[in-house]
């Protein structure tokens, strides 16, 4: 599978064939990995790259013990280092941490749960800079609010007509609006309420910015459905960490509203939500579109043997595997239990065939470890559809599904072609 720019995962510990199975479960999940055995070549290697995250084995070298590679590697490193032990006192962590670890993982070793923890650690590393769309007739006001704010790092659209607000919030969807008050159009409490005319911006903050410090003004502004009134002449750094604490506590409000708890893909609603857009799209634009729905083979088997956790973790599994294969984030939807919905934007139905029968091959090959420790493998099943003239979402759905029985009357583990 082609997967951009690997991060790179160093382990430390005394075998390294002991990690062959890990390293290629690592690299089915985009992650890169190399072993190291000796304490020159980790330490020359740090040196010259610098991994994205170190994992130290307990047992460590052969010359040394993993907590003695601990303060080393710690002071060189510049991403994670996790340390792989038995059990641990709260003390010996204490210690370790203060030596360079920064996170535990129990022995014995599962990759799941070391994937599991790299990929959040990603996240944490590379979090999606806050979108803010700035509404102010004054040129120069927005200025320099747009300076302050992309100077930390947020992308920032403004806009001086009101009346083009509706048309950003579709095109560039923000986590948060700075809402000017007085505007020539129309208020800015009129364009407020304008927005919450629309349930699909509930979750969007709008925030008044003005030198109105009148409380009665301010509160009519809210009523119209503005969230917040903030002084137009906040310090810098004050007005850097209003709006991110608010667009992060909108984004994580979202996150719940539309997305799956136990993969955290956009739920039912919303990626048929997602695909309904981008089938309107594609009709005004003539652009290809393809649609593919995934299944679990015999779940019910997997759950009956090994349990629902295990089942749980079969689901998490392949939807770490397919979010990481699509790359865009709103790609791929939980549809049901066991059932994934898949959107390939510009995609012929070959192309989209062939994709997702990558996918599938990539998924077969991956280690599931039950309970008690017993290795088995699990396999889907896929229907693809190419979007035709004048079909609807709902008949691009239904048009896949069909495959997918298809597929699964075929004998499972295979991609089905809707005609
Ligand atoms: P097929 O190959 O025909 O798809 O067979 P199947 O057993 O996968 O299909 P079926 O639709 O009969 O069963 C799906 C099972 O998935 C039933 C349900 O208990 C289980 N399931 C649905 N959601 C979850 C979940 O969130 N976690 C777990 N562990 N199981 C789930
Ligand atoms: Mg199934
Ligand atoms: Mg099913």
């Amino acid at each position: 599978m082609n997967l951009p720019k690997m991060p790179m995962v160093y382990f430390v510990a005394p075998n390294a064939e002991h990690y062959q199975d890990i390293r290629t479960q690592l690299q089915l999940f985009g992650f890169d990995c190399q072993v190291f055995t000796r304490n020159s070549a980790i330490l020359a290697a740090m040196h010259t790259q610098s991994p994205f995250a170190v994992v130290i084995d307990e047992l460590g070298l052969a010359e040394m013990s993993g907590k003695q590679c601990v303060p080393l590697i710690g002071k060189l490193s510049k991403g994670p280092v996790i340390f792989l032990a038995e059990a641990h006192s709260v003390a010996e962590q204490i210690e370790l941490m203060r030596a360079g670890v920064s996170d535990f993982l129990p022995k014995p070793f599962n990759s799941q749960q070391l994937i599991d923890r790299l990929d959040a650690l990603q996240e944490q590393l590379r979090p999606d800079p806050f979108r803010v769309l700035i509404v102010d007739d004054s040129e120069a006001v927005a200025r320099w609010t747009s300076s302050i704010l992309t100077d930390a790092g947020m992308l920032v659209k403004r806009i001086q007509n009101p009346l083009e607000v509706l048309f950003q919030l579709e095109r560039m969807k923000p986590d948060i609006i700075l809402m000017d008050v007085y505007m020539p159009e129309c208020s800015g409490d009129e364009i407020a309420k304008i927005i919450r005319q629309n349930t699909q911006y509930d979750s969007i903050p709008i925030v008044f910015l003005s030198t109105e410090t009148h409380r009665g003004k301010q509160l009519m502004a809210r009523s119209m459905g503005g969230d917040d009134f903030w002084v137009k002449n906040m310090e810098p750094e004050e007005l850097v960490a209003s709006v991110s604490i608010t667009a992060e506590r909108y984004r994580q409000l979202r996150r719940w509203m539309t997305r799956d708890s136990l993969t955290a893909l956009l739920n039912h609603t919303h990626i048929i939500e997602e695909l309904e857009q981008e089938v309107a799209r594609a009709h005004q634009e003539f652009r290809m579109l393809s649609y593919a729905m995934v299944d679990i083979d015999h779940f019910k088997m997997v759950n009956d043997q090994h349990g629902h956790a295990v089942g749980d973790r079969v689901i998490k599994c392949l939807s770490r595997l397919l979010r990481g294969g699509m790359g865009k984030p709103n790609a791929v939807g939980r549809y049901g239990g066991e059932e994934f919905a898949v959107i390939l934007s510009e995609q012929t139905l070959m192309r989209a065939a062939q994709k997702m029968d990558e996918l599938r091959q990539s998924f077969s090959q991956l280690t599931q470890v039950g309970m008690g420790g017993d290795e088995f493998h699990s396999t889907i099943s896929i229907g693809v559809a190419q979007l035709q003239d004048g079909m609807t979402a709902q008949q691009l759905i239904d048009a896949a599904d069909r495959a997918l029985y298809q597929a699964k009357a075929a004998g499972r583990n295979q991609v089905g072609l809707a005609h």
